[in-house]
């Protein structure tokens, strides 16, 4: 009797201290550890990614599985129903045009079964994942003071990647200094301050300046001249459609590259998954303007149109650097396009 109570003691302090000290890891964001690395391994308070892409896997195999519902085999018949199907999945016409072609001869050539259907589907869409150049996969980084752009509509979710991003880099063991480039929106300071204090960041955000290119140059200059790692710069939104827009953020840009001749190193268009196939018309707009270098794609979580990514990396052979999978300072991934089309399908 007295030997279990002691059991149970050992047992319950063993349990307290464990969930003290997961309490103290959590909040001690700063420490760089292994789960805080960029690596693709998930941190344990991650959901899964096959969690957060339950919608887009329902939205996509869950509605060809439909289509091919009771079929054993699959013919001219079933290859237009799953042309159908795929029209409606956010892949956007040019990749449906580009696997429907790939996959309907390979089913003509092989075997016409839903295995062959399905694993064909997945061999192709890596393909064009793997068609996108690898290497630009990681976010650039230079030698010295590295400067990031962020660009996209308004509510895709900038302020909050950056939020999101200066956090894991400060996990890494850099010093990151966030600057508040969106002087349209009233209040994206405030915001882009809670930001900054979430992730112990230093902000830029000088009340007199108005001019984003201002704000830009003039945080390059003090990222620089203080030894800061990571300049991670804020634009504003407004609609993609918007010439001004364009007419600024490429202003933003040369005045970037007059401040340091390499920078921006990654120009990075965040993207709302759920805005589906008009994300590929955002890409269209903001890449031709702006030469983007790499996608961010939020939302994932919850987003049944996912699908978009293997659109992003067809259409315009843009690498998806990472994806936002909810709301909270840790909920931003690396993209593994293998992990992400084996949840998918
Ligand atoms: P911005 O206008 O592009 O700067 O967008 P914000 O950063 O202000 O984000 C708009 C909204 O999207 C906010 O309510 C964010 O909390 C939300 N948001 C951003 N990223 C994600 C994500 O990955 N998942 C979810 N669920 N919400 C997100
Ligand atoms: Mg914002």
């Amino acid at each position: 009797m007295e030997l279990e109570i002691l059991i149970y003691a050992i047992g319950g302090l063993a349990a307290l201290s464990g969930a003290l000290g997961f309490g103290y890891y959590s909040f001690k964001k700063k420490t760089p550890s292994k789960t805080t690395s960029l690596s693709s391994s998930p941190r344990k308070d991650y959901r899964s990614l096959e969690d957060a892409l339950k919608k887009t896997k329902e939205g996509f195999w869950g509605k060809l599985s439909n289509t091919l519902a009771g079929k054993d085999s699959i013919s001219k018949k079933e290859i237009d129903d799953i042309e159908e199907a795929l029209y409606t999945s956010d892949l956007g016409p040019k990749t449906v045009d580009h696997l429907i072609t790939r996959v309907g001869s390979i089913i003509e050539e092989k075997s016409s079964t839903i295995q062959t259907l399905h694993q064909s589907l997945k061999e192709e869409i890596n393909k064009i994942f793997s068609s996108v150049n690898t290497d630009s996969q990681q976010l650039k980084t230079n030698g010295s003071t590295t400067v990031w752009m962020v660009v996209g509509v308004n509510g895709a979710g900038k302020t909050t990647t950056i939020g999101k991003l200066a956090s894991q880099q400060v996990a890494l063991g850099k010093r990151v200094l966030i600057a508040a480039g969106d002087t349209f929106r009233a209040a994206a300071d405030e915001q882009l301050k809670v930001w900054a204090t979430r992730a112990e960041v230093e902000i830029f955000s000088p009340e007199g300046i108005k001019d984003p290119s201002s704000v830009a140059c003039v945080s390059i200059k003090k990222g620089e001249s203080k030894d800061f790692d990571i300049v991670i710069i804020d634009t504003a939104g407004r609609l993609h459609t918007q010439k001004n827009l364009m007419e600024e953020l490429k202003k933003m840009k040369r005045v970037m590259e007059k401040a340091m001749p390499s920078a921006p190193h990654e120009t990075l268009l965040v993207l709302d998954a759920n805005s589906g196939q008009n994300a590929l018309m955002q890409t269209e707009q903001f890449h031709s303007a702006l030469d983007v270098t790499g996608v961010i794609l939020t939302k994932m979580d919850g987003s049944a149109k996912g699908g978009v990514a293997v659109g992003i990396a067809c259409e315009h052979k843009l690498p998806i650097k990472m994806i936002g999978v909810g709301e909270k300072i840790e909920d931003l991934r690396p993209f593994n396009s293998v992990e992400f089309v084996d949840s998918i399908l």
